[in-house]
Protein backbone atom coordinates (compact mmCIF):
# COMPACT_ATOMS: atom_id res chain seq x y z
CA UNK A 1 0.00 0.00 0.00
CA UNK A 2 1.17 3.48 -0.90
CA UNK A 3 2.25 6.06 1.14
CA UNK A 4 -0.38 8.66 1.91
CA UNK A 5 0.33 11.85 1.80
CA UNK A 6 -1.57 14.09 3.80
CA UNK A 7 -2.47 17.68 3.09
CA UNK A 8 -4.49 17.57 6.68
CA UNK A 9 -1.47 16.81 8.67
CA UNK A 10 0.88 19.36 6.86
CA UNK A 11 -2.05 22.01 7.17
CA UNK A 12 -2.43 21.58 10.81
CA UNK A 13 1.27 22.27 11.21
CA UNK A 14 1.36 25.07 8.92
CA UNK A 15 -1.62 26.58 11.09
CA UNK A 16 0.28 25.85 14.14
CA UNK A 17 3.25 28.07 12.49
CA UNK A 18 1.44 31.29 11.20
CA UNK A 19 -0.60 31.43 14.40
CA UNK A 20 1.91 31.80 16.33
CA UNK A 21 3.80 34.24 14.28
CA UNK A 22 0.74 36.45 13.82
CA UNK A 23 0.18 36.45 17.25
CA UNK A 24 4.39 37.58 18.05
CA UNK A 25 3.44 39.96 15.06
CA UNK A 26 0.84 41.18 16.08
CA UNK A 27 1.45 42.12 19.72
CA UNK A 28 1.36 46.09 20.74
CA UNK A 29 5.18 45.45 21.98
CA UNK A 30 5.93 44.00 18.45
CA UNK A 31 6.17 47.51 16.89
CA UNK A 32 3.31 46.20 14.79
CA UNK A 33 1.01 48.38 16.25
CA UNK A 34 -1.23 45.58 17.04
CA UNK A 35 -2.30 45.09 13.27
CA UNK A 36 -2.70 41.88 12.07
CA UNK A 37 -2.85 40.42 8.35
CA UNK A 38 -5.90 41.18 6.67
CA UNK A 39 -7.13 39.08 3.28
CA UNK A 40 -10.13 40.52 0.81
CA UNK A 41 -11.78 37.40 -0.71
CA UNK A 42 -14.01 38.66 -3.65
CA UNK A 43 -16.70 36.74 -5.54
CA UNK A 44 -18.99 37.54 -7.84
CA UNK A 45 -22.50 35.24 -8.14
CA UNK A 46 -23.59 32.24 -5.48
CA UNK A 47 -21.43 29.77 -6.95
CA UNK A 48 -21.77 26.41 -4.05
CA UNK A 49 -18.22 24.87 -5.08
CA UNK A 50 -16.74 28.66 -4.45
CA UNK A 51 -19.11 29.33 -1.38
CA UNK A 52 -17.60 26.08 0.07
CA UNK A 53 -13.58 26.76 -1.02
CA UNK A 54 -14.43 30.69 0.69
CA UNK A 55 -15.49 28.81 3.85
CA UNK A 56 -12.71 26.81 4.14
CA UNK A 57 -10.50 29.83 3.77
CA UNK A 58 -12.66 31.94 6.25
CA UNK A 59 -12.00 28.93 8.92
CA UNK A 60 -8.40 29.14 8.73
CA UNK A 61 -7.95 32.46 8.84
CA UNK A 62 -10.32 32.68 11.69
CA UNK A 63 -8.06 29.49 13.49
CA UNK A 64 -4.58 31.52 12.67
CA UNK A 65 -5.94 35.14 13.60
CA UNK A 66 -5.59 36.61 10.77
CA UNK A 67 -8.83 38.83 9.35
CA UNK A 68 -10.78 37.44 6.60
CA UNK A 69 -12.86 39.87 4.50
CA UNK A 70 -15.47 38.19 2.15
CA UNK A 71 -16.97 40.70 -0.24
CA UNK A 72 -19.64 38.85 -2.29
CA UNK A 73 -21.02 40.89 -5.27
CA UNK A 74 -23.87 40.12 -7.95
CA UNK A 75 -23.82 38.38 -10.97
CA UNK A 76 -24.63 41.20 -12.73
CA UNK A 77 -21.31 43.70 -11.51
CA UNK A 78 -19.75 45.16 -14.16
CA UNK A 79 -16.15 45.32 -14.82
CA UNK A 80 -15.48 48.43 -14.32
CA UNK A 81 -17.44 48.41 -10.64
CA UNK A 82 -15.12 45.41 -10.15
CA UNK A 83 -12.37 47.74 -10.61
CA UNK A 84 -13.31 50.24 -8.86
CA UNK A 85 -13.86 47.83 -5.45
CA UNK A 86 -10.18 45.81 -6.54
CA UNK A 87 -8.85 49.89 -6.99
CA UNK A 88 -9.82 50.80 -3.66
CA UNK A 89 -8.53 47.99 -1.94
CA UNK A 90 -4.80 48.44 -3.50
CA UNK A 91 -4.64 51.14 -1.74
CA UNK A 92 -6.61 50.49 1.66
CA UNK A 93 -3.33 50.21 3.80
CA UNK A 94 -5.27 47.63 6.25
CA UNK A 95 -5.49 45.51 3.36
CA UNK A 96 -3.13 43.18 3.02
CA UNK A 97 -3.90 40.83 0.50
CA UNK A 98 -6.88 40.43 -2.03
CA UNK A 99 -8.18 37.15 -3.92
CA UNK A 100 -10.72 37.17 -6.89
CA UNK A 101 -12.76 33.60 -6.24
CA UNK A 102 -12.58 31.92 -9.91
CA UNK A 103 -14.35 31.30 -11.90
CA UNK A 104 -16.17 34.45 -12.98
CA UNK A 105 -19.11 35.14 -14.64
CA UNK A 106 -18.20 35.03 -18.55
CA UNK A 107 -19.28 38.36 -19.04
CA UNK A 108 -16.19 39.42 -16.53
CA UNK A 109 -12.99 39.52 -17.96
CA UNK A 110 -10.73 37.41 -15.52
CA UNK A 111 -7.23 38.21 -16.87
CA UNK A 112 -8.10 42.14 -16.39
CA UNK A 113 -9.53 41.90 -13.14
CA UNK A 114 -6.35 39.28 -11.96
CA UNK A 115 -4.04 42.24 -13.75
CA UNK A 116 -5.56 45.43 -11.69
CA UNK A 117 -5.05 43.65 -8.32
CA UNK A 118 -1.37 45.52 -6.91
CA UNK A 119 1.66 42.98 -7.48
CA UNK A 120 2.10 43.41 -4.14
CA UNK A 121 -1.31 42.37 -2.43
CA UNK A 122 -1.76 39.15 -4.90
CA UNK A 123 -1.10 36.23 -2.64
CA UNK A 124 -2.52 34.50 -5.45
CA UNK A 125 0.57 34.93 -7.35
CA UNK A 126 -1.58 35.15 -10.54
CA UNK A 127 -0.83 39.04 -12.01
CA UNK A 128 2.10 39.05 -14.64
CA UNK A 129 4.43 40.82 -12.61
CA UNK A 130 4.64 37.58 -10.25
CA UNK A 131 4.34 35.11 -13.08
CA UNK A 132 7.08 37.00 -14.45
CA UNK A 133 9.37 36.79 -11.43
CA UNK A 134 8.34 33.21 -11.28
CA UNK A 135 9.39 32.49 -15.05
CA UNK A 136 12.27 34.06 -14.62
CA UNK A 137 13.13 32.37 -11.05
CA UNK A 138 13.44 35.01 -8.93
CA UNK A 139 13.51 35.85 -5.57
CA UNK A 140 10.24 37.30 -4.02
CA UNK A 141 8.34 35.57 -6.24
CA UNK A 142 4.51 34.82 -4.75
CA UNK A 143 3.80 31.81 -5.98
CA UNK A 144 0.44 30.44 -6.59
CA UNK A 145 -1.35 28.51 -3.61
CA UNK A 146 -1.93 25.39 -4.80
CA UNK A 147 1.44 24.91 -6.74
CA UNK A 148 3.37 25.77 -3.26
CA UNK A 149 0.56 23.36 -1.69
CA UNK A 150 2.44 20.41 -4.11
CA UNK A 151 5.79 21.54 -3.66
CA UNK A 152 5.56 22.03 0.50
CA UNK A 153 3.54 18.57 0.31
CA UNK A 154 6.51 17.00 -1.33
CA UNK A 155 8.99 19.01 0.54
CA UNK A 156 7.19 17.80 4.05
CA UNK A 157 7.59 13.99 3.30
CA UNK A 158 11.40 14.63 2.43
CA UNK A 159 10.21 13.28 -1.63
CA UNK A 160 13.41 15.45 -3.25
CA UNK A 161 12.42 17.23 -6.55
CA UNK A 162 15.92 17.95 -7.43
CA UNK A 163 16.90 15.28 -10.73
CA UNK A 164 13.35 13.81 -10.79
CA UNK A 165 11.38 13.48 -13.89
CA UNK A 166 8.30 15.24 -13.12
CA UNK A 167 5.55 14.80 -15.49
CA UNK A 168 2.55 16.91 -15.41
CA UNK A 169 -0.71 16.13 -16.77
CA UNK A 170 -2.91 19.42 -17.23
CA UNK A 171 -1.64 22.39 -18.58
CA UNK A 172 -3.94 25.18 -17.48
CA UNK A 173 -2.76 28.90 -16.50
CA UNK A 174 -3.95 28.50 -13.21
CA UNK A 175 -2.80 25.60 -11.98
CA UNK A 176 -0.45 23.42 -13.85
CA UNK A 177 1.54 26.28 -16.16
CA UNK A 178 2.55 27.64 -12.62
CA UNK A 179 3.72 24.03 -11.42
CA UNK A 180 6.37 23.63 -14.02
CA UNK A 181 7.98 26.62 -13.30
CA UNK A 182 8.15 25.72 -10.25
CA UNK A 183 9.11 22.28 -10.66
CA UNK A 184 11.60 23.70 -13.28
CA UNK A 185 13.35 26.31 -10.70
CA UNK A 186 13.63 23.39 -8.12
CA UNK A 187 15.68 21.79 -11.02
CA UNK A 188 13.39 18.81 -11.69
CA UNK A 189 12.74 17.58 -15.78
CA UNK A 190 9.65 18.34 -16.67
CA UNK A 191 7.15 17.21 -19.42
CA UNK A 192 3.53 18.46 -19.35
CA UNK A 193 0.48 16.30 -21.00
CA UNK A 194 -2.11 17.59 -22.06
CA UNK A 195 -5.71 16.24 -24.31
CA UNK A 196 -3.16 16.34 -27.89
CA UNK A 197 -0.59 13.86 -26.03
CA UNK A 198 -0.25 10.31 -27.93
CA UNK A 199 0.39 7.74 -25.52
CA UNK A 200 -0.55 9.39 -21.98
CA UNK A 201 0.10 6.35 -20.53
CA UNK A 202 3.90 6.07 -21.62
CA UNK A 203 3.84 9.13 -20.61
CA UNK A 204 2.77 8.84 -17.25
CA UNK A 205 4.72 5.92 -16.40
CA UNK A 206 8.26 7.82 -17.07
CA UNK A 207 7.46 9.66 -13.92
CA UNK A 208 9.28 9.82 -10.75
CA UNK A 209 6.74 12.28 -9.67
CA UNK A 210 3.04 12.83 -11.26
CA UNK A 211 1.51 15.58 -10.92
CA UNK A 212 -2.90 15.00 -12.40
CA UNK A 213 -4.90 18.15 -12.53
CA UNK A 214 -7.49 17.16 -15.31
CA UNK A 215 -10.93 17.80 -13.54
CA UNK A 216 -11.56 14.85 -15.25
CA UNK A 217 -12.61 11.96 -12.27
CA UNK A 218 -10.49 8.84 -12.26
CA UNK A 219 -8.44 9.85 -15.90
CA UNK A 220 -5.32 8.53 -14.22
CA UNK A 221 -5.33 4.29 -13.43
CA UNK A 222 -3.57 1.31 -13.06
CA UNK A 223 -2.25 1.36 -16.65
CA UNK A 224 -1.08 4.97 -16.42
CA UNK A 225 1.54 4.36 -13.65
CA UNK A 226 4.57 1.89 -12.48
CA UNK A 227 6.04 0.68 -9.50
CA UNK A 228 8.19 3.14 -6.92
CA UNK A 229 6.14 6.41 -8.62
CA UNK A 230 5.24 9.70 -6.48
CA UNK A 231 1.49 10.58 -7.75
CA UNK A 232 0.18 14.08 -6.62
CA UNK A 233 -3.48 14.40 -7.20
CA UNK A 234 -4.47 17.76 -7.83
CA UNK A 235 -8.32 17.39 -8.87
CA UNK A 236 -11.07 18.32 -7.56
CA UNK A 237 -14.86 16.61 -8.39
CA UNK A 238 -17.98 17.14 -7.07
CA UNK A 239 -19.56 14.16 -8.00
CA UNK A 240 -23.53 12.69 -7.48
CA UNK A 241 -24.57 9.44 -6.58
CA UNK A 242 -25.81 8.13 -10.13
CA UNK A 243 -22.60 9.12 -11.49
CA UNK A 244 -20.78 6.35 -8.75
CA UNK A 245 -21.72 3.36 -11.13
CA UNK A 246 -20.48 4.85 -14.45
CA UNK A 247 -17.09 5.36 -12.58
CA UNK A 248 -16.62 2.12 -11.54
CA UNK A 249 -13.07 2.11 -12.90
CA UNK A 250 -11.95 -0.82 -15.45
CA UNK A 251 -9.01 -1.73 -13.28
CA UNK A 252 -10.59 -1.56 -9.70
CA UNK A 253 -13.19 -4.22 -7.80
CA UNK A 254 -14.70 -1.94 -5.66
CA UNK A 255 -16.45 1.29 -6.91
CA UNK A 256 -14.54 4.76 -6.88
CA UNK A 257 -16.46 5.75 -4.01
CA UNK A 258 -19.50 4.97 -0.74
CA UNK A 259 -22.89 5.88 -2.42
CA UNK A 260 -23.00 8.74 -0.94
CA UNK A 261 -25.40 11.87 -2.50
CA UNK A 262 -22.40 14.09 -3.53
CA UNK A 263 -18.83 12.67 -3.13
CA UNK A 264 -15.31 14.45 -3.84
CA UNK A 265 -12.57 12.72 -5.57
CA UNK A 266 -9.57 13.00 -7.52
CA UNK A 267 -8.21 12.85 -10.74
CA UNK A 268 -6.54 9.60 -10.20
CA UNK A 269 -8.25 5.80 -9.32
CA UNK A 270 -6.98 6.17 -6.14
CA UNK A 271 -7.75 2.31 -5.33
CA UNK A 272 -6.72 1.30 -8.61
CA UNK A 273 -3.31 2.82 -8.05
CA UNK A 274 -2.77 2.45 -4.18
CA UNK A 275 -0.98 -0.82 -4.17
CA UNK A 276 1.46 0.13 -7.14
CA UNK A 277 2.57 3.71 -6.46
CA UNK A 278 5.09 4.43 -3.96
CA UNK A 279 3.39 7.26 -2.29
CA UNK A 280 -0.05 8.87 -3.07
CA UNK A 281 -1.83 12.08 -2.37
CA UNK A 282 -5.71 11.62 -1.39
CA UNK A 283 -8.76 13.76 -2.37
CA UNK A 284 -10.27 14.53 -0.25
CA UNK A 285 -7.18 15.35 2.49
CA UNK A 286 -4.01 16.32 0.28
CA UNK A 287 -3.77 19.59 -2.14
CA UNK A 288 -7.26 20.97 -1.25
CA UNK A 289 -5.86 21.35 2.09
CA UNK A 290 -2.31 22.47 1.34
CA UNK A 291 -3.88 24.91 -0.70
CA UNK A 292 -5.65 26.91 1.88
CA UNK A 293 -2.50 27.04 3.89
CA UNK A 294 -0.01 28.23 1.05
CA UNK A 295 -2.79 30.88 0.94
CA UNK A 296 -2.59 32.27 4.11
CA UNK A 297 1.37 31.61 4.32
CA UNK A 298 1.75 34.13 0.99
CA UNK A 299 -0.60 36.21 2.98
CA UNK A 300 1.99 36.20 5.82
CA UNK A 301 4.82 36.92 3.09
CA UNK A 302 3.21 39.85 1.94
CA UNK A 303 2.06 41.02 5.49
CA UNK A 304 5.71 40.74 6.31
CA UNK A 305 7.52 42.88 3.88
CA UNK A 306 4.39 45.46 4.30
CA UNK A 307 4.82 46.13 7.47
P1 LIG B 1 -8.75 23.28 -16.51
O1 LIG B 1 -10.04 22.70 -17.00
O2 LIG B 1 -8.46 24.71 -16.71
O3 LIG B 1 -7.53 22.45 -17.17
C1 LIG B 1 -7.57 21.06 -17.26
C2 LIG B 1 -6.37 20.58 -18.03
O4 LIG B 1 -6.44 19.16 -18.06
C3 LIG B 1 -6.34 21.06 -19.49
O5 LIG B 1 -5.05 21.54 -19.80
C4 LIG B 1 -6.69 19.82 -20.30
O6 LIG B 1 -6.00 19.69 -21.51
C5 LIG B 1 -6.20 18.71 -19.39
N1 LIG B 1 -6.97 17.49 -19.67
C6 LIG B 1 -8.30 17.30 -19.55
N2 LIG B 1 -8.63 16.06 -19.95
C7 LIG B 1 -7.49 15.44 -20.30
C8 LIG B 1 -7.18 14.16 -20.80
N3 LIG B 1 -8.13 13.25 -21.04
N4 LIG B 1 -5.89 13.87 -21.05
C9 LIG B 1 -4.92 14.77 -20.84
N5 LIG B 1 -5.15 16.03 -20.37
C10 LIG B 1 -6.42 16.36 -20.11
O7 LIG B 1 -8.68 22.87 -14.99
P2 LIG B 1 -7.71 23.44 -13.80
O8 LIG B 1 -6.29 23.28 -14.22
O9 LIG B 1 -8.16 24.77 -13.35
O10 LIG B 1 -8.05 22.42 -12.64
C11 LIG B 1 -7.75 21.06 -12.78
C12 LIG B 1 -8.31 20.31 -11.58
O11 LIG B 1 -7.66 20.78 -10.40
C13 LIG B 1 -9.81 20.51 -11.32
O12 LIG B 1 -10.35 19.30 -10.82
C14 LIG B 1 -9.86 21.56 -10.24
O13 LIG B 1 -11.03 21.46 -9.45
C15 LIG B 1 -8.64 21.16 -9.45
N6 LIG B 1 -8.08 22.23 -8.61
C16 LIG B 1 -7.76 21.88 -7.35
C17 LIG B 1 -7.22 22.80 -6.50
C18 LIG B 1 -6.86 22.35 -5.13
O14 LIG B 1 -6.70 23.19 -4.27
N7 LIG B 1 -6.70 21.04 -4.91
C19 LIG B 1 -7.01 24.19 -6.89
C20 LIG B 1 -7.32 24.45 -8.27
C21 LIG B 1 -7.84 23.49 -9.11
P3 LIG B 1 -6.20 20.67 -22.77
O15 LIG B 1 -5.45 21.92 -22.43
O16 LIG B 1 -5.63 19.93 -23.92
O17 LIG B 1 -7.69 20.91 -22.88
Amino acid sequence: MAKILSGKIVNEKIAKELKTEISRRSSPSSGAKGSKPKLVIIQVGDLPESNAYIARKKAFGEKIGAIVDHQKFPENITQEKLITVISKLNTDSSVTGIIVQMPLPKNLDKDEIIESIKPQKDVDGLTSQNIKKLWENKNGAIIPATTKGVLSLLSYYKIPVSRQKVVIVGRSSLVEKPTLLAFLNNDATVTVCHKATKNLPEQTKSADILVVATGKPNLIGKEHVTKGQVVVDVGINVISQTQNSELRTHNSTKPAFEPTSRQLIGDVDFDGVKNIVAAISPVPGGIGPMTVASLFENLLDAYKSQT
